[in-house]
């Protein structure tokens, strides 16, 4: 193996520096997106930062998103143009920030119903325009054969047109294992597989965290100027351990996506259905040699580690994805599945309870016990923005000294060989050949991205999991014995 480029993370040393008896700047419940954000946030400021997961880095919802860094169609359709283009900025800021993880990727809008393509070409014109100069391509028509060379999966019966548009896909789980690095190279201790267990208060603020290391049960006492509450659905959860009565901020919604072999949808375009039978847009991307549909919107039973795709949501994806695909889908087709939970953050319960709060439509900033800040909300293609915004806003309160953002021009750690050798890694696990990359990998995985189990490995660092599960299956063995070589020299 080559030589890699960036630092090797011991998680003894992390440990070490978690264990000393120090008063940190900042303290982060929660590895998502909005936890790492705010961890490399408050970094580059130059605030002495820990962050503390659960369980993997972006295992709740940051490895289950659709994948698209986007200003997102449906604000555009609710008339919510400033949340649009504000999130177009921060794709502008991802394309250049992390351009090994996020790319351009080209939608084509099949249309079947009169006027569809005149109306759908007005709405994704202004989508492009609101994106300005930071727009990644052109806006355009396509003829019935234009659209059926560039989508050669598209149901042809009743084919008008198609309007075709610009925007960017990511890996959210590989961006997030990007922040990481970024954040720890920083300054900042980011570890998983510590949980926070209790909060304690003293004269009305938080006073200590207490958590443990999930695998060694070593104990750690955090204390920290401010608490930032990143966990996602979790959130009120973390709320109830400061004050057992605090009433909800969240409600949760499932979305889910199935697999499909890429046959169903060839080339290099994804599709956007506008309109799906509960009013939602459905997107078909081609992802890693496969196609994932989806994403569904049903209510949730509160929060879960592990949440499935109900039978009832893969039907819904399959019966939409019939209307729109040439060739015919069954069950049988399915080639893994995934689900994800929203926070639904609900601002009525917000302004009910006492706390201070900053809302805006996409996320949340709650204080409450002087020093306990709650980020909820937002999407990942935002995560830098709300950071920025509650390291502001923890400023604002004299909770930290004001120190400026700079988070909008930082490139992003993302190692070229470890990328190269990760997708070599997963294409023979897909293929079933070739074990010797994928070791390499583990190893690779181990040592510079802190990961631990098998599944940190197959379903977040590489992306098997959720692209076939039963390669994912036959590797987890293999996995396991490599990542048990790594803890025997560590
Ligand atoms: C189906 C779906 C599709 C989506 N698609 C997109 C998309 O295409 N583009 C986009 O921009 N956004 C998308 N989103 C939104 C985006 O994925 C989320 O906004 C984002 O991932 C939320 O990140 P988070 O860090 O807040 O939550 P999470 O990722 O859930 O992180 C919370 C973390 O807190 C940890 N935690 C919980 N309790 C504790 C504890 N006691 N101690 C320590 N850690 C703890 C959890 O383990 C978890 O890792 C989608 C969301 C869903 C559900």
């Amino acid at each position: 193996m080559g030589v890699i480029g960036s630092a090797v993370i011991g998680r003894a040393q992390l440990l070490a520096q978690l264990q000393e008896p120090r008063e940190w700047d900042v303290v982060v419940i929660g590895g998502g997106a909005t936890g790492l954000g705010i961890a490399l946030d408050a970094a580059s400021r130059g605030f002495r930062t820990a962050l503390i997961e659960a369980r993997d880095f972006a295992s709740g919802t940051s490895s289950r998103s659709t994948k698209l860094i986007h200003g997102g169609v449906r604000y555009l359709a609710q008339g919510n143009l400033k949340l649009v283009r504000e999130a177009l900025y921060e794709r502008a800021l991802l394309l250049s920030n992390a351009p090994t993880l996020v790319r351009p990727l080209k939608f084509i809008v099949p249309c079947y119903r009169p006027f569809e393509r005149e109306v759908m070409r007005i709405g994704l014109g202004i989508y492009d325009a609101l994106a300005g100069k930071q727009g990644i391509g052109d806006t355009h028509w396509l003829s019935r054969s234009e659209t059926i060379e560039q989508l050669p999966g598209v149901r042809r019966d009743g084919l008008q047109g198609g309007v075709a548009y610009w925007d960017a896909q990511f890996d959210d789980a590989r961006l997030a294992i990007a922040l990481m690095r970024t954040a720890v190279r920083l300054g900042a201790v980011a570890i998983n597989y510590v949980e926070a267990d209790r909060i304690e208060k003293t004269g009305g603020r938080v006073s200590a965290i207490f958590a443990h290391d999930v695998q060694t049960d070593e104990r750690f006492e955090l204390r920290a100027k401010v608490i930032f509450n990143a966990t996602g659905v979790w959130a009120d959860e973390m709320r109830r351990r400061a004050d057992h009565s605090a009433a909800a901020l969240i409600a949760t919604s499932r979305g889910s996506h199935i697999v499909l072999p890429a046959t169903f949808l060839p080339g290099s375009a994804g599709m956007m259905i506008p309109r799906t039978g509960d009013g939602r847009v459905l997107f078909a991307i081609p992802w890693h040699d496969r196609v994932m549909v989806g994403t569904t919107d049903v209510a949730a039973n509160g929060a879960s580690w592990e949440p499935q795709a109900s039978d009832d949501e893969v039907e819904f994806i399959l019966d939409t994805a019939r209307g729109y695909l040439q060739s015919a889908l069954s069950t049988r087709d399915v080639v893994a599945t995934f689900a994800g939970l929203r926070p639904l953050f609900s601002p009525r319960a917000a302004h009910a309870s006492k706390a201070t709060k900053k809302i805006s439509r996409e996320h949340a900033i709650v204080i409450e016990h002087a020093n306990l800040v709650t980020v909820i909300g937002g999407k990942w293609t935002t995560y830098r923005k709300m950071a920025c915004d509650a390291l502001d806003q923890a400023a604002l309160l004299g909770l930290l000294p004001a120190r400026p953002c700079t988070t909008a021009a930082m490139t992003l750690d993302v190692d070229d060989q470890i990328e190269a050798t990760c997708r070599a890694a997963e294409s023979s696990a897909l293929a079933r050949r070739d074990d010797d990359q994928l070791v390499k990998f583990v190893e690779l995985a181990a040592r510079h991205e802190q990961a631990l189990t098998a599944g940190d490995v197959i379903a977040r660092r590489l992306r098997v999991e959720s692209l076939d599960r039963a390669a994912a299956a036959r590797i987890t063995p293999l996995v396991s014995a490599a990542l048990a070589v790594q803890s025997i020299d560590a």
